[in-house]
Parts: C-alpha cells; structure tokens; sequence
C-alpha cells in the first residue's frame, strides 16, 4: 500500500525520535535500506540508486540519489528546522522506495532507541523488560514482560486479558484484585509514554476488570476505562 510522506513523517515523530538519533552509521543505514527498495522498485528501468555518501551536520542530514538521466536529487533530507523532507521532486510512485526504506529504518532504530527503566528494570530489544539488577544479563526467551513505553499499547492490552481473567492474586508479598492489575497498568503507562497509552486507552475501550470478593461467585465485575468509551461515543455522535 502506498505511504505519504506526512504519514512517514507522522512516523518518525509518533516513534518519539529527534535529530539527537542521527549518527553516521545510522544514516548509512537508512542510505543502505532506501537503496534497497529502490533496487527492488524497478523504478527509472532499474537504475533507480541512493548517491554513495550521505551528508551528516549538527541538526542536519542529507542523502541523494541518481538514475540514468539524473544525478543528485534529494532522497531524504533532515532540515535544520525539524521538517524532513522526502525525494520533493518525485511523484507518488517514486517516492515510495524512499518512504518504505525510512519506515524499516525508524522501526529498526525505535527497537534499539527506548531508554525506559523503572528501578532495576530495563527495556531490551523487542520491547520487553528485564531485570538488570543482578547482572546476569537477559534471557531473550523471557517475554512476559512488556515494555509500557515502546510498546505502550500492547502492554495495556495485556493488563486488559489479564485484569479480565484474574479476580485476584498474591505473588512475593505483593496482592490484589484485577481491578488493580489494571489500575496500576493504566498508571504505568501513562507515566512511561503519556501520548500513547491516550491513544492505546482510546482504542481498548472498556475493561471488564474482575474483583474478587465474598459473593456466591467469588468476584464481581468492575467496568474500568470507562471514559474512554464515552469519549468514544460522543465522538460518533457529533
Ligand atoms: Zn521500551
């Protein structure tokens, strides 16, 4: 499916990133990924290529590109003013060789650019947390834990299943209810990314939290996020 530049560029800021990412072997990364595409693009009878070396200035970064009858064209420049702009001479079709090798790019970077700790706790590649308080490094098999920042969205929809099917818990001292899974969760993720988890909380609705308690059942249900939903609704109304 073809991308916009606005939505490659709405990409890049939704992923949190700044020009402090720019380095020059990420650039030629993103030099690397571009050329890639445009190889595979066909585009300009298969001569379609990124210029050899990329530009990289404090605040700014640019990288060319060339084909049979043109050499030097922009393919992506980092302006100083925060605007990034994508191959501005090109049309729908070829820009998107372009648009498709930044989009892997900003993925590629954002796996690696999270910086979220909490005590002993830190993301590691993938998005997950580990525990980095006993220096045994981690276990890239261990996902259980996912990371409320770069990931703030699957993180709450994880709390969600779990505040849905857990009435209550105890573990190492700590108990409660789903109710609060889900009360901590939200909690969690609007402090380590307060735009997504907005977003995230937007789009999972209500949650059925279970509450253990003393009734025949052994639980009742409480309705959390609720806000979201009116806020939902009255969206589709207006
Ligand atoms: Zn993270």
């Amino acid at each position: 499916m073809p991308m916009t530049r606005d939505e490659a560029r709405a990409l890049f800021a939704t992923a949190k990133l700044d020009y402090s990412i720019l380095t020059m072997p990420r650039v030629q990364r993103l030099r690397t990924l571009i050329n890639a595409k445009m190889k595979t693009s066909g585009l300009f009878k298969g001569e379609y290529r990124c210029r050899q070396r990329p530009i990289l200035r404090p605040d700014y970064a640019e990288i060319r590109c060339k084909a049979s009858y043109f050499d030097g064209r922009e393919a992506i420049t980092f302006n100083k003013d925060g605007f990034i702009g994508f191959a501005g001479w090109a049309d729908e079709q070829n820009v998107q060789p372009v648009l498709s090798g930044f989009a892997e790019w900003v993925r590629e970077v954002t796996k690696s650019v999270c910086s979220y700790e909490i005590g002993d706790w830190q993301c590691r590649e993938g998005g997950y947390l580990w525990y980095a308080g006993d220096g045994e490094g981690y276990d890239p098999e261990d996902t259980s834990d996912i990371c409320p920042c770069c990931r703030t969205k699957d993180f709450l929809e994880a709390a969600k299943e779990e505040a849905e099917s857990c009435s209550s818990y105890s573990n190492c001292g700590d108990s409660g209810t789903g109710v609060d899974i889900w009360a901590s969760a939200e909690k969690v993720a609007l402090r380590a990314n307060p735009v997504a988890a907005a977003k995230a909380l937007q789009d999972l609705g209500v949650v059925a939290a279970l509450e253990g308690d003393d009734s025949p059942e052994g639980y009742s249900v409480v309705l959390c996020n609720t806000q979201a939903k009116a806020i939902a609704v009255g969206q589709h109304t207006v």
